[in-house]
């Protein structure tokens, strides 16, 4: 008996989270056309003028009763069900057409998944939303991660190869965090390399060298290469002298909801 009562606890146990599961991804279905998605703006700094000179764009989802919910909660999910691709059209067409009212040659960073790519409409997706929103194509930037790359290599190849033909960047994402090959970094067009927060927040010798390393790499190979997740002035002081060449953190710049790029791009800087 003991045995059954467990096995029905257990069972309960996984109906329930198989009914949080399938309530989210109904919540999910619906959020679009809700209007329930919003995109932050977090500044990156280029580390030679320290000026800000972009925001990456980051998705925020308001649920009508359990309230913000955080992009890792519900990505995995809408890449399973596929919803991302629509969510990640909507993203880039947001972000395209916030962008376009932000003066001189302020850039957009807009996060894409891997699920993308293999819809095969990214480059269709990315054409029509620089179009309809006047963005120019230089001022958008695609971040994609390593897990993008891992299997339909040639395809993603020359969407990419397309994409950087038309004008658009592209950065490597959470740099260090993934199946890091160096021959990615020869293989695909990219112009930036971020490098992951945690090798900026641990503060030993190892992280300095990793941090060193990759910053050299990137520089040889004339990349651009953001620190990510930079919250202190130590943090900061360490990234310059490894010769990164862009900052992005809460200590320069918090997401911020796109009404509010307009001030923080006219605030005097506070260093
Ligand atoms: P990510 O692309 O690496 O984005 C940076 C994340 O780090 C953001 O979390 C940002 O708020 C956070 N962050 C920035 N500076 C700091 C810092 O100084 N300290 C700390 N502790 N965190 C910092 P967020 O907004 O929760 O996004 C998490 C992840 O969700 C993103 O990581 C990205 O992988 C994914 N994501 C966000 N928006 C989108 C989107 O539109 N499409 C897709 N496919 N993924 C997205
Ligand atoms: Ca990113
Ligand atoms: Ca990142
Ligand atoms: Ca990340």
């Amino acid at each position: 008996r003991a045995g059954r009562g467990r096995y029905r606890l257990f069972e309960a146990g996984m109906d329930d989270l198989l009914h949080k599961r399938r309530e989210m991804e109904i919540d999910l279905r619906r959020a679009l056309a809700l209007k329930q998605f919003e995109l932050n703006y977090q500044p990156f700094l280029d580390l030679k003028s320290d000026t800000c000179i972009g925001f990456e764009a980051l998705l925020r989802w308001t649920h009508p009763v359990k309230g913000n919910i955080p992009p890792l909660d519900f990505i995995s999910l809408a890449e399973e069900n596929g919803l991302i691709v629509k969510i990640g059209e909507w993203v880039l067409r947001t972000a395209c057409r916030e962008a376009a009212s932000w003066p001189g040659e302020m850039i957009v960073a807009v996060n894409v998944s891997p699920l993308q790519f293999k819809a095969d409409t990214l480059l269709e997706t990315v054409s029509s939303a620089l179009e309809r929103s006047g963005l120019p194509a230089h001022r958008l930037e695609i971040e994609i991660t390593e897990g993008a790359l891992l299997d339909d290599t040639d395809n993603v190849l020359k969407t990419l190869i397309a994409l950087r033909d038309i004008g658009v960047k592209i950065s490597m994402d959470d740099f260090g965090t993934g199946y890091s090959s160096l021959s990615y970094l020869q293989k695909f067009p990219f112009n930036k390399i971020k490098i992951d927060r945690s090798f900026v927040a641990c503060a030993n010798a190892d992280s300095e060298a990793i941090l060193r390393a990759v910053a050299g790499l990137g520089t040889s190979l004339g990349m651009a290469i953001t620190a990510e997740g930079v919250e202190t002035a130590d943090q900061l002081a360490r990234i310059r002298q490894e010769r990164c060449t862009h900052v992005q953190g809460y200590l320069t710049g918090r997401p911020m909801a796109a009404n509010l790029v307009a001030a923080f791009l006219t605030q005097p800087p506070t260093d």
